[in-house]
C-alpha cells in the first residue's frame, strides 16, 4: 500500500518523444500534446503545476470575497471619521 502511494505520488516524466516526428517535447506547455502532430500522451500533464493550481481555484467568487471585505472595511472608515462607532462626540 506505502508503494502504490509512492508511485501515486512520483511525479510525470516531463519530456515524452513523438516517436512519428521524432521530436521531444514538454507536454505541460503544449497543452498536452504533441505541437506537431497532436499526439497526446497517457498521463501526460496539460499544463504546469501552478497553472493546474491556479485553474482549480473560483476566481470570481474569490474577487466577490475581497470586494466584500473592501466594502465593510470602508463601512468601517466611514463609521469612525463620522462617529459611529465610540458614540457622538459633542464639542
Ligand atoms: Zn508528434
Amino acid at each position: 500500500m506505502i508503494a502504490r502511494m509512492l508511485l501515486a505520488r512520483r511525479p510525470a516524466p516531463r519530456a515524452f518523444f513523438c516517436e512519428r516526428d521524432e521530436w521531444s517535447f514538454d507536454p505541460r506547455y503544449t497543452c498536452g500534446r504533441c505541437p506537431i502532430c497532436g499526439w497526446a500522451p497517457a498521463g501526460a500533464p496539460a499544463a504546469p503545476r501552478w497553472l493546474e493550481l491556479a485553474n482549480r481555484v473560483d476566481w470570481e467568487l474569490f474577487g466577490l470575497f475581497a470586494l466584500a471585505d473592501v466594502l465593510v472595511v470602508l463601512g468601517l472608515i466611514v463609521a469612525e471619521a463620522a462617529g459611529l462607532l465610540h458614540g457622538a462626540r459633542r464639542p
